[in-house]
């Protein structure tokens, strides 16, 4: 009976019209009214092609203009996470492997590159620049195929640029006086670069590309995980007749690093990378005159006022947590919603992470691609049983992973506390941790409240209140109403235990000079 009396209740009257009888209609409540994405709409697949992309069964270390053999003669797999086939054998370095791209670059920095004028040094950088865009497509299908990345991302944002910051820094070569003016820059000499697999070419690129316009010469350590590319990028110097020993890549893990950090014979050092091995390059360097520029881990909050153009802002906390399978430094990994929104936010997150696909990074339709490595899976799952240790409630949708590979679902936490670790600590895969505020104030203390200091997200459609928010967020780049936009014109790095320096824009030449 009172389930009938329920119906009733609900039931719509549309009023007579035009003589005609009046109409009832039963409602539909409002959870069946909401569309069901997730395995219900089935999309044919779309498959980027790469049946002819052609990889090294090897890659050796790339020293002096030549691909030479490790020392050590060891190599190591390099495996699609996507299917966890090996793709191609990446060379071991060792010390004496990274003594040699050493002393190559000096050799460099000595005869050619150091004493070039920065005409001719630009011209170097647009011609690889140009190399790099016309190779594009094949970059990024490497680039997803290496690392996991969905290739309409890797096609779409990562290779153009790339490119962008070849051909912005090839602008900057010849009109450093212009940068510092009543100043005069001089290159340091040589930079040993180290980067992580997030975005391998594009960090290649942040590191090499004004160094090399400053005047410096280079060895550079691509990620264990996602080696390929950078060597790609090798073949590609070459192609661009780049003196021999202007770039040089030695391929490896944490040991080789190690080594180009404790190089006696090395000027700079730029490390973009976890905080951890951040804290222990900056001790190492500590006492030496070596230069240093640190990028490191972030727990970026992005902050949702009432005021907010609501579905604009879920697209913003979308793309700012899952792009890339929130493998991004800056993601914004802590969102905080006013009170007042709350509901609605996370309704319409629910429904949008519903709709997200997840899996082959090769299909144009796919969303989420596979998560890098299983080291970094173990590390998230460890980090999201925690949450729900702790009392979070997780939010996942419902949905077909892959047999094969390394996967997970776009997640997010909601009840989560200050104190929880999910709240803490860099996850660094699709996790999202939403909390709530009341007032401004109260947004800016929570944002605030973190060891870290790289990014920020706020949201609202008052421009004052943008502009008192952002200038008390401790954060090195702050977005509104928008989220993950770079641009090489625009200097990015940290704050805190962010790191220090900046790379990008005019700012993003100063690591690399020193000026009289
Ligand atoms: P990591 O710091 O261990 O590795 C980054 C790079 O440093 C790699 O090339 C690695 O081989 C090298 N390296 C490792 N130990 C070194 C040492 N002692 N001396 C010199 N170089 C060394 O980071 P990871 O293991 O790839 O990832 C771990 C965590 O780091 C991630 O979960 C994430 O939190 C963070 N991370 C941050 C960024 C970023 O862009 N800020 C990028 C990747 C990872
Ligand atoms: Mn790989």
């Amino acid at each position: 009976m009172a389930k009938r009396a329920k119906r009733r209740e609900s039931t719509l009257v549309v009023l007579e019209r035009n003589g005609e009888d009046a109409e009832h209609r039963t409602a539909v409540a409002v959870q069946d009214r909401r569309l069901k994405f997730g395995d219900d709409w089935s999309y044919a697949p779309a498959p980027e092609s790469n049946s002819y992309i052609k990889l090294q069964s090897r890659y050796s270390h790339f020293i002096n203009g030549k691909f030479v053999t490790p020392h050590s003669g060891k190599y190591f797999d390099s495996i699609n996470p996507a299917t966890e086939e090996k793709l191609a054998e990446i060379a071991d370095g060792n010390a004496r492997d990274v003594d040699r791209a050493v002393q190559s670059a000096r050799r460099a920095y000595q005869t050619t590159w150091g004493k070039m004028s920065g005409r001719e040094r630009g011209k170097y950088l647009y011609r690889i620049a140009r190399l790099i865009q016309e190779k594009s497509r094949e970059l990024a299908i490497i680039e997803s195929m290496d690392g996991g990345k969905p290739i309409k991302e890797s096609r779409d944002i990562d290779l153009p640029l790339v490119a962008a910051h070849f051909f912005y820094y090839a602008g900057w070569a010849d009109k450093l006086s212009y940068a510092f003016p009543g100043r005069t820059p001089q290159p340091l000499g040589v930079a040993g670069q180290i980067i992580p697999w997030n975005f391998p070419l594009l960090m290649a690129a942040w590191k090499l590309a004004p160094a090399l316009a400053c005047g410096n010469t280079c060895v550079l350590k691509p990620a264990e995980t996602t080696s390929i590319t950078a060597l790609r990028l090798a073949e590609i110097f070459q192609e661009a007749e780049l003196p021999d020993g202007v770039v040089n890549i030695v391929t490896g893990a944490g040991e080789t690093g190690r080594a180009i950090v404790e190089h006696s014979s090395v000027n700079k050092i730029a490390f973009t990378g976890s905080t951890e091995v951040g804290k222990r390059i900056l001790k190492a360097l500590t006492g030496t005159k070596k230069k240093l520029t640190l990028e490191l881990g972030g727990k970026a909050a992005n902050i949702i006022f009432e005021d907010a153009p609501i579905d604009q802002a879920v697209e913003g906390i979308i793309s700012g947590i899952y792009f890339n399978q929130g493998h991004v430094c800056c993601a914004g990994s802590r969102l905080f919603v006013q009170e007042g929104v709350f509901p609605q936010v996370i309704r319409k997150l629910r429904d949008r992470i519903s709709s997200l696909r997840v899996g082959d990074p090769l299909d144009k339709n796919t969303d989420i691609g596979a998560i890098n490595s299983r080291m970094q899976l173990d590390k998230i799952c460890e980090l999201v049983d925690s949450g729900v240790r702790q009392g979070a409630q997780l939010i996942q949708p419902t949905l077909r992973l892959p047999k094969k590979g390394y996967w997970y679902p776009p997640s997010f936490f909601t009840g989560v506390t200050a104190s929880h670790r999910i709240a803490q600590e860099e996850i660094f895969g699709p996790v999202l941790s939403v909390m709530t505020f009341r007032t401004p104030d109260e947004a800016i203390e929570r944002a605030n409240n973190t060891p870290y200091g790289l990014s920020a997200g706020v949201w609202t459609d008052k421009g004052s209140k943008i502009f008192k928010i952002v200038n008390k967020l401790r954060a090195g780049v702050v977005w509104a109403n928008t989220y993950n936009k770079f641009d090489p014109t625009s200097p990015f790095g940290g704050y805190k235990e962010s790191g220090f320096g900046r790379e990008g824009g005019a700012h993003g030449l100063l690591p690399y000079l020193s000026l009289t």
